[in-house]
């Protein structure tokens, strides 16, 4: 994989490590035709514990290693091609997921319901058709999903990734960057594109408070969101000193432990939904 103009030495490591992928590679397959993932939901929540939103994210209960976390096969998807099936799955059942919730009724000031979508999956010639075929077939009115992006796909395929996402904006869908902070820093981007929400990433997050180094970034994010009419959502909030920073510094949208760690669809209403 490194090219010809060089030689490496064999470690049985990288053995093991490529048969794990191998494995990994094999199972996705088996995953999609038996119907092995899962989706999972976190809130997003107001200062006051409103619910405003939530972010699907995807599980996968293996037959033999239980369940996975998206750190655990997302990456070799994404590497073998097979992220396109997977995120069509994903999309799918977030639709029928929110529509179901829609028929139930969800909380007056929810918003929308957040799907993560992968460059590679972002950039197939046929991603606006699929979406919109799949949001017309059941139901779901586009202003009611967000799609989350990370900036560096933005940057590196800028004028595609701008087509597409006014195709989609004109049929309400919402978008977000994630993991805001982390990525390249051109911002050119930000005024270029047709955005909603920067989602500031969790390691800027953890431990802020007022007066740490995280702040002077986080207040530079805000501000700039504040000044291109982004609204912002800060991620992993896990305590009440966070939250109490971010609120401090203007940021009024929260996801993290501290609210709530992802749960599963049932839970969701249960919890969120029912007593609202
Ligand atoms: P992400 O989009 O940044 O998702 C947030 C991750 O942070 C989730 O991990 C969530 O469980 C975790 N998290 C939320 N609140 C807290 C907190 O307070 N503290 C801590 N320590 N963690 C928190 P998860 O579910 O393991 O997802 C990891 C990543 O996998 C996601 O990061 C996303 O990039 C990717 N992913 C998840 N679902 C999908 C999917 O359906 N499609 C694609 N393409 N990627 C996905
Ligand atoms: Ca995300
Ligand atoms: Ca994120």
């Amino acid at each position: 994989a490194l090219g010809r103009n060089g030689f490496q030495f064999f470690d049985p490591e990288m053995q093991s490590s490529a048969m794990q992928r191998l494995d990994v590679e094999k199972g996705l397959h088996q995953a999609l035709e038996n119907d092995e993932f899962q989706l999972v939901f976190q809130p997003q929540v107001k200062p006051n514990g409103e619910m405003v939103g939530v972010e699907a994210l995807i599980r996968w209960n293996h037959p033999e290693k239980g369940l996975l976390m998206p750190g655990d096969f997302i990456d070799i998807a994404e590497d073998s091609g097979q992220i396109i099936e997977v995120g069509k799955w994903v999309l799918s059942h977030a639709l029928q997921q929110l529509k179901a919730w829609m028929n139930v009724g969800l909380p007056e000031g929810f918003n929308r319901l957040a799907v993560n979508v992968s460059p590679i999956q972002f950039m197939q010639v046929d991603f606006v058709d699929h979406l919109l075929a799949k949001m017309k077939e059941l139901q779901v009115p586009g202003n009611m999903l967000e799609l989350e992006i990370t900036e560096n796909m933005l940057v590196d395929n800028i004028e595609i990734a701008s087509s597409k996402m006014k195709l989609l904006k004109l049929q309400g869908v919402s978008f977000s960057i994630d993991d805001f902070g982390t990525g390249y820093s051109s911002l050119r981007y930000l005024q270029y594109l047709p955005l909603d929400i920067l989602k500031i990433d969790r390691s800027f997050i953890t431990n802020l408070r007022i007066d740490s180094d995280e702040a002077a970034i986080v207040e530079v994010i805000i501000t700039t969101a504040d000044r291109l009419g982004l609204t912002v959502i800060a991620e992993g909030v896990e305590n009440i000193e966070e939250c109490q920073a971010l609120q401090a510094m203007g940021c009024f949208c929260y996801q993290g432990y501290y609210f709530s760690k992802p749960v599963s669809a049932e839970e969701l209403y249960e919890t969120w939904c029912k007593a609202a």
